[in-house]
């Protein structure tokens, strides 16, 4: 089994819940305040790792307790860390989630030390990466780093899985040489400007995706997701479940098709372990809190 390398953000999110969210100029009172372990990257690394995948996270934490702190969360997963640098002059990620009753929230990133990965991060995935390694990114860290990564990573002959979240950083730039890419409606819609709101439309978006990558993947919440590799679209049929909060189900999908990948199995097989994981994460509060287990994905009868 070959290994996976996350290379991107990591966040203590800051949660707060209110009865309704502020407007502005106004000062509401919230409910306790939450310090939950996030960041796309992390919460990738860790849904992989939760599955069984060997991983290694490369990113960027702050010299602060919040950095401590989500080291300390990487162990917790037994993801390899030693590929996360301390930043001495930039604080950790933060982001700032205020939900109101009902689920509707804000949020507002900081995005400190995880703005700085660059040329150092590069140079570790360099250093480690293998031929049949999954390397994993998002577009939470700077566009150009995600950029030489990808093209350094298929260099060394690993598969490449991109997740165009958030897709903004990538507007107006040609899309990279990857061997998958993830997206979401709106990603695979801003992406490919065409309207993505179903199956059908999102088969139209992903074969337009298609030219830069071997297989592209539109995740469709409740009704699961679309693959399509080889110029045929298939649709991957949900799990059903009772959604509570879709929080991290993007993350859960994207990490367990890195564990997938990096275990040899097909794009189809990859991609329907993703579908079982985000409709888990769906039936639990939270991001990192959600993410399952092998024997929860598959228990065993
Ligand atoms: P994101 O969180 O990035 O917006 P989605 O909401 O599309 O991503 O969720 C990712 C995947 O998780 C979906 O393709 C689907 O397989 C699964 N999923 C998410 N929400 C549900 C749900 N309510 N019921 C079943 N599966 C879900």
């Amino acid at each position: 089994m070959s290994r996976v390398i996350v290379m991107g953000s990591i966040n203590m999110d800051l949660v707060v819940q209110v009865q309704a969210l502020p407007l502005p100029g106004e000062t509401v009172l919230g409910g306790r305040l939450l310090t939950l372990d996030g960041g796309k990257g992390a919460n990738q690394a860790v849904a992989a790792a939760r599955l069984g995948a060997a991983v290694r996270f490369v990113g960027r934490v702050g010299a602060d307790t919040f950095g401590e702190r989500l080291l300390a969360g990487l162990d917790a997963d037994l993801v390899d860390r030693s590929g996360v640098t301390r930043d001495p002059d930039e604080p950790s990620g933060v982001a700032l989630i205020v939900v109101q009753a009902g689920g509707q929230n804000t949020v507002t990133v900081a995005p400190g030390a995880n703005a700085k990965v660059g040329e150092a991060e590069l140079r570790r995935l360099e250093d480690e990466v293998q031929p049949g390694d999954v390397v994993v990114l998002q577009l939470e860290v700077p566009v150009e780093a995600v950029l030489a990564a990808a093209a350094r990573a298929r260099a060394a002959r690993a598969l490449v899985v991109l997740n165009a979240a958030p897709a903004e950083p990538l507007a107006g730039r040609p899309l990279p040489e990857v061997d998958m890419l993830v997206a979401n409606e709106a990603e695979a819609a801003a992406l490919s400007g065409t309207p993505v709101h179903n199956a059908a439309t999102a088969e139209a978006a992903a074969a337009r995706l298609g030219r830069s990558a071997r297989g592209v993947v539109v995740t469709l919440g409740a009704a699961g997701s679309v693959l399509w590799q080889n110029g045929v679209a298939v649709r991957v049929a949900p799990v059903v479940v009772d959604a509570v909060d879709a929080t991290a189900a993007g993350d859960a999908f994207v990490g367990a098709v890195a564990f997938a990948l990096s275990a040899g199995w097909s794009f189809e097989e990859s991609v329907e372990l993703g579908n079982a994981a985000g409709a888990l994460a769906a039936t639990r509060i939270g991001a990192r809190s959600s993410l399952p287990t092998m024997a929860e994905v598959r228990p065993r009868r």
